[in-house]
């Protein structure tokens, strides 16, 4: 599938976008309605730190280039950002006109206004100096966190080569993300800024057709945003039967691929954002009934409130305190379950109750229980510490246990918002910029 080729048709009609934009009309009321706070809170909730007040403010005054650029400068992904982020919990959730009984400025869809207007007219950045210094970073993964860290990289001069062994770079914003929310051709648009600033990207596998050897040998850092990678198995009897399909390459499957089979019940396990769009992924693709199964409750549920909200809209059924323990023909057997007391970290683990397991028909099924593979080999060939099969980094600068490896993004902190990602990227760039600056020196 090439990139001209997305979105398919198809899903333009079947995944319609869930927010229509607004308007120039709108777009100018509603910049008119923000107080410009000092202090912006909305600023200091957004993980990228975008100055809204000041974006706003040049859209208020007609000034939409100048609007982007703003955003762009703070948030290289501010499109997509703009339409996957979960406003609600973080800029707008934070608007002061919440304490007036107001309603907040609606930020997502005026980044979204001078975003879409940013990208209608060629887009361009004034590309990152020559690379002056010797100084060279891979980073391995296609993904918002590596697309982050190259182009801030590429802004302060340095050499970039991003690797990844998918035929189309932007990661889960081109493969992953629910087509109403993302068109994988608007991740696209942003890998070609991200390209346009000298970024180099190579398609292929590192650890198979690139060694990690190759690449200590020839980097100064290493980036590591490899995403989660392939779901995890659930590692019990059956999962290799034809009709169990893993969340991201079913959603993977239906956002690049003319056809994709869906069964006519489908179950889902998990309880994360990821196992949502592909519930509501089944339903628009044509599933009579699509029902996510949940060892935990509702209350421990990690997908979004408003996530969960719009799958109930759509018809997806919810079914709590169940975990698989065999994929049968047409039907998987569930455990029911009981929260225990919760651990060290907090969280409460789900125990299997004895006698309780039962079959529930269906014709499909999609696990959605994350986690990854690729880190395994990082682990055990590089030293780089796991911390729940999750890379563990030092929090303010991403670096890992090895000195010369960073990592941010859903490898780390096991599957957040796009948005988290690209902070994380930013973060891992400016610590890796710090370093080559005082070697320098
Ligand atoms: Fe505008 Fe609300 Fe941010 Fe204040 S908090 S600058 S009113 S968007």
């Amino acid at each position: 599938m090439s990139a001209e080729a997305l979105p398919l048709a198809r899903n333009l009609e079947r995944f319609p976008e869930l927010h229509p934009p607004l308007d120039a009309q709108a777009a100018l009321v509603e910049a008119n309605r923000c107080l410009y706070c000092y202090d912006a809170p909305c600023a200091a909730a957004c993980p990228t730190h975008i100055d809204v007040p000041r974006f706003i403010k040049k859209i208020a005054s007609g000034n939409l280039r100048g609007s982007a650029l703003t955003i762009l400068d703070a948030n290289i992904l501010g499109l997509s950002c703009s339409r996957v982020c979960p406003v609600d919990v973080l800029c707008e959730g934070s608007c002061v006109l919440h304490r007036y009984n107001q309603k907040p400025i609606e930020i997502g869809l005026l980044q979204r206004h001078a975003m879409d207007a940013f990208y209608a007219k060629s887009p361009f950045l004034a590309a990152g100096p020559r690379p002056e210094a010797p100084a060279r970073v891979a980073c391995i993964g296609g993904g918002p966190a590596s697309l982050a860290c190259a182009a801030e990289l590429r802004r302060h001069g340095y050499a970039v080569t991003v690797f990844d062994d998918r035929p189309l770079p932007g990661g889960l914003n081109t493969y992953g993300v629910a087509e109403y929310k993302l068109r994988p051709s608007d991740s696209l648009r942003e890998v070609e800024l991200v390209r346009s600033l000298g970024v180099e990207f190579r398609q292929a596998e590192v650890g198979a057709a690139v060694s990690l050897d190759s690449l200590d040998q020839n980097f100064d850092f290493i980036f590591v945003g490899v995403g989660l990678g392939a779901m995890e198995r659930l590692g019990i009897p059956g999962e290799d039967r034809p009709e169990v399909v893993d969340a991201l390459r079913f959603i993977a499957h239906y956002k690049t691929s003319h056809e994709t089979h869906v069964g006519r019940i489908v179950v889902v396990i998990g309880g994360g954002n990821t196992a949502i769009d592909a519930a509501n992924a089944a339903r628009r693709l044509g599933a009579e009934e699509v029902h996510v199964f949940y060892r935990r409750t509702e209350k421990e549920m990690p997908a979004f409130p408003f996530e969960y909200e719009h799958a109930k809209v759509e018809g997806v059924q919810f079914h709590w305190l169940a975990q698989p323990v065999e994929i049968l023909d047409r039907a998987v057997k569930f455990s029911a379950t009981r929260l225990a007391a919760p651990d060290a970290s907090g969280r409460r683990k789900a125990e299997a109750l004895p006698g309780s397991e039962f079959a529930f028909v269906c014709d499909m099924v999609i696990p959605a229980v994350g986690q990854g593979r690729l880190m395994k080999l990082l682990a055990k060939s590089r030293g780089i510490g796991l911390d729940n099969g999750l890379i563990a980094v030092d929090r303010p600068t991403g670096r890992t246990a090895h000195a010369k490896y960073y990592a941010g993004g859903d490898c780390v902190n096991g599957g957040r918002e796009v948005v988290d990602a690209v902070a994380d990227g930013k973060r891992a760039a400016l610590a890796m910029v710090r370093r080559l600056e005082i070697s320098r020196a």
